[in-house]
């Protein structure tokens, strides 16, 4: 069973907005056992929709759209999807009875005919009901395809891909199961690691398939297997994996999550183990507390962090003796370990994680090589640093530190 994603919006084209969408749906999409053939974006153009559609339906069982469902005049993938059909846009009753209580209850403006024409759906089309926005999703069949389109804003697309599509696209389609698994290798290159697992790479079986994700000191590692048993092919990814993991026992960080984030394996454990962190950061500017942050829940072992980028906060917040800067620099293990050390106090964490370093492009007032980082790790009983370089390009500096750090508080 096979799928084409078409984006459609001008804002996609001229490089304004990601999609983000596509990759949102894919995802969806694979769990199921529904594999992506294809995304195109187009413009918000008759002409251009008309012909995406006809290409993907040349290719694929299933095409979803997302995109041009708003009452604004720029907005016309309804009006073309009906003349795809050869179709007619009729009212749809109760779209008109959701906006009506949309805009009762939020908007509180007079209901405008562009706002009422958004219960206009094509006379063929099965309603998706949209309950967190305006614009209804539709489904239309054409003999063995479906057609399905969606709003374009990200968190309407998403309720009604989670709540709607989803389950009707699994009862309509007997599909089989895909299951993705990827494991987070540090610190070693791509050619050293494929080197390393090479023999096992040689010996997997021809339908599980392997990929190399290399990112900033990190690499994702993702075995892809499909069938209709799910729980074989949990066994056999299973059966690879630990033959695998003894190969990198040294560079395995854990799994990635759901969502992609290694900080959510560190979170995991740190939760599991009921021990808490604190974070000083300088270089990385936040991005590390950020990072465990943006996951819910994190107040349960993340006690704070702090930002002490100039050298006088360092002093003055985290307490680091001033003769300790001034005899190593500010760029150092001494004043990473010193900072770690005192966060660590401060918060009354467990694990403290501490970043110090410069990441260019001159060489500042630390006099410390651009790239150069220090990171260190305090517990309760000690503390260690490493030195890192990280080159000379400040935004892969700051990133590849934070991803140092993620590992170093992995071990
Ligand atoms: P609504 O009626 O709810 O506004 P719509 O279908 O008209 O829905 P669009 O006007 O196409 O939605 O897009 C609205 C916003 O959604 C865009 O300005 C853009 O920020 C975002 N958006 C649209 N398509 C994508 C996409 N493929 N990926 C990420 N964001 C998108
Ligand atoms: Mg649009």
């Amino acid at each position: 069973m096979q799928a084409e994603i078409i984006t459609i919006g001008d804002e996609l084209l001229i490089g304004q907005v990601i999609d983000t969408n596509s990759a949102f749906i894919a995802k969806h999409l694979n769990k199921i056992g529904i594999s992506v053939y294809q995304i195109t974006s187009v413009q918000d153009d008759k002409v251009h929709i008309l012909k995406a559609l006809k290409d993907a339906e040349s290719n694929v069982d299933i095409i979803i759209l997302t995109g041009g469902l708003g009452p604004t005049k720029d907005d016309i993938t309804k009006k073309t999807i009906a003349e795809y059909f050869n179709d007619t846009l009729v009212q749809d009753i109760s779209v008109l009875e959701n906006i009506e209580s949309i805009w009762k209850q939020y908007v509180r403006q007079t209901l405008l005919q562009v706002n009422k024409d958004q219960a206009l759906v094509p006379s063929k089309a099965t309603v998706l009901m949209n309950t967190v926005g305006t614009a209804p999703g539709m489904w239309l069949e054409k003999e063995d395809k479906t057609f399905i389109s969606l709003p374009g804003v990200p968190f309407e697309m998403k309720a009604l891909i989670t709540n709607s599509v989803i389950p009707k696209l699994k009862d309509k389609y007997h599909c089989p199961f895909i299951l993705h698994k990827t494991l987070l290798v540090y610190g070693l290159g791509e050619s050293t690691l494929a080197a390393r697992i090479e023999t096992w790479e040689d010996a997997l079986p021809e339908h599980i398939k392997l990929a190399y994700l290399p990112s900033l000191g990190k690499m994702r590692l993702r075995l892809s297997s499909k069938g209709f048993d799910r729980k074989k092919v949990e066994e056999e990814v299973q059966q690879q994996i630990d033959k695998v993991l003894p190969l990198i026992k040294k560079e395995f960080f854990g799994y990635e999550d759901e969502d992609g984030n290694e900080e959510t394996v560190i979170a995991n454990q740190l939760t599991k183990i009921g021990k808490s962190l604190a974070i000083a950061e300088s270089c990385t500017g936040g991005k590390l507390a950020q990072l465990f942050t943006t996951h819910s829940g994190a107040s349960q072992y993340l006690k704070g962090g702090v930002v002490t980028y100039s050298t006088q906060s360092k002093i003055d917040v985290l307490n680091i003796p001033k003769d300790v800067i001034d005899a190593n620099s500010v760029v150092s293990a001494q004043v990473a370990e010193a900072m770690a050390q005192n966060v660590l106090k401060l918060y009354k964490s467990d694990i403290a994680v501490s970043t110090t370093g410069n990441a260019g492009p001159t060489k500042g007032d630390s006099n410390a090589e651009v790239g150069t980082v220090f990171i260190a790790i305090a517990t309760k009983i000690g503390v260690y640093s490493e030195e890192f370089n990280f080159g000379n390009n400040r935004a892969r500096v700051i990133n590849k530190a934070v991803n140092k750090a993620l590992e170093m508080l992995q071990k």
